[in-house]
């Protein structure tokens, strides 16, 4: 339609603000993730600070890979990792500078992505130093990778007792430059295991083993989250820390340094009923409540990242009163029970995070759902939007 002369030209529509668009998102907030990165920082100073290598894998377990490592390296992170290539690409692609360590297997079609990228891979057995120095050799370079060893995770890695013959598959080829040796623990959040000990003092005689074959890396490191809390004999030259830049400790790991929670996710609600006794909600019409109850529907489900055990398990923050999951979790959305608590369309519902002074962690519903923290996160949808405090740069990043 055209616009008539005497009626002035609209504004353009505002920019969609994505959390005005759908009720549930997320809010991460990048002064934390500083924070915590600095809390990491100061609990390993000391006469011989190992550098620390922030994890962001998995989209940053959750919380958006490109705005999460930009604010770590504004923190001073020497090195950023990841699981694959493809991870490490979206890195660069966001301006990311820093060195990313690849953790993953290499494949054979995906190799490119370490040149064009300059991308510090993970070489983890004889196949993956062949493919990579041939890679290298055909560029006419050398590149810089890390040697994984596998002490008793039995994932990726050479085992820790073949060392001798694995590693002349490495000792011939000038094209790959070892900058580093490290291993991963399988039980660091198990004070009780003892693989945890086994796999230390593994590591330290690979190290020794392979000096003896003239392979002295300038780095080795081993400690994740749970290792760089418990013990410091795991931290050798570099921490490897992914859970405690988020604000999470881990299960089973006793919290000695400050942190703070990064992300919360919070929704409305947008209806509220009434049910009859004998009465039930949702898929499976299952446990039929026993007294005039009153709930409320939150438009996030499973395909935001709740999880569906949480159902008549989990809970919510609404009104300042924590709300029991009632009823199955769907796709699109989850029912509460507000009875008595005067909830009426469009009250903030927390997820994650805080509400007049309660809170709800993922330590905790990962707890209650029988998983560990990383999955809670991780879960978090993809068509979540992410809305970022503190950036220098408020990044938003929208989900499709
Ligand atoms: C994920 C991961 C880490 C970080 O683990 P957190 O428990 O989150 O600290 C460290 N190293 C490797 C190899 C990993 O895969």
């Amino acid at each position: 339609m055209p616009t008539s002369p005497d009626r002035p030209v609209p504004d353009p529509p505002p920019a969609p603000d994505a959390a005005a668009v759908r009720p549930t998102f997320a809010r991460v907030d990048l002064d934390a993730v500083r924070a915590n990165y600095a809390a990491v920082v100061r609990h390993v100073s000391g006469p011989r600070t190992p550098l620390v290598i922030a994890v962001v894998k998995a989209n940053a377990y959750g919380h958006g890979a490109v705005p999460v490592a930009r604010a770590l390296e504004q923190a001073g992170a020497a090195m950023l990792a990841c699981a694959d290539i493809e991870e490490a690409v979206t890195l660069r692609d966001g301006g990311i500078r820093a060195p990313i360590l690849v953790f993953g297997a290499l494949g054979i079609s995906d190799l490119d992505g370490v040149f064009t990228h300059g991308l510090t891979p993970t070489v983890s057995s004889p196949f993956a130093a062949r493919a990579l120095s041939d890679a290298a050799a055909r560029r006419g370079v050398t590149v810089t990778c890390h040697l994984k060893i596998d002490t008793g995770m039995n994932r990726l890695g050479f085992r820790f007792d073949n060392l001798d013959r694995t590693m002349q598959d490495v000792l011939g080829r000038p094209r790959l430059e070892i900058a580093a040796a490290y291993t991963h623990f399988a039980t660091a959040d198990d004070p009780a295991h003892p693989l945890f000990e086994r796999q230390r003092e593994r590591f330290y005689e690979s190290l020794s083993r392979l000096a003896a074959m003239g392979i002295r890396p300038p780095l080795r490191h081993a400690a994740n989250s749970a290792a760089l809390l418990r013990d410091r004999n795991t931290w050798y030259d570099a921490v490897r820390p992914g859970l405690l830049l988020y604000g999470l400790v881990p299960p089973g790991v006793a919290a000695s340094i400050p942190l703070a929670a990064a992300m919360t996710m919070r929704s409305r609600v947008v209806a509220v009923k009434g049910m009859r006794v004998g009465e039930t909600t949702g898929y499976g019409a299952r446990a039929p409540v026993d007294r005039p109850a009153t709930i409320a529907v939150v438009p996030a489900g499973y395909a935001d990242g709740l999880d569906v055990r949480m159902a008549g398990r989990g809970s919510v923050l609404v009104r300042g009163r924590r709300a029991p999951v009632v009823g199955a979790v769907s796709m699109d959305s989850i029912t509460i029970d507000v009875t008595g608590l005067d909830v009426t369309p469009g009250d903030e519902v927390v997820l994650v995070g805080e509400q007049s002074g309660r809170r709800i962690g993922a330590g905790e519903i990962a707890a209650e759902l029988g998983t560990v923290p990383h999955e809670v996160l991780c879960r978090t949808g993809s068509r979540i939007v992410r809305t970022y405090a503190g950036g220098a740069d408020p990044a938003r990043e929208s989900a499709p």
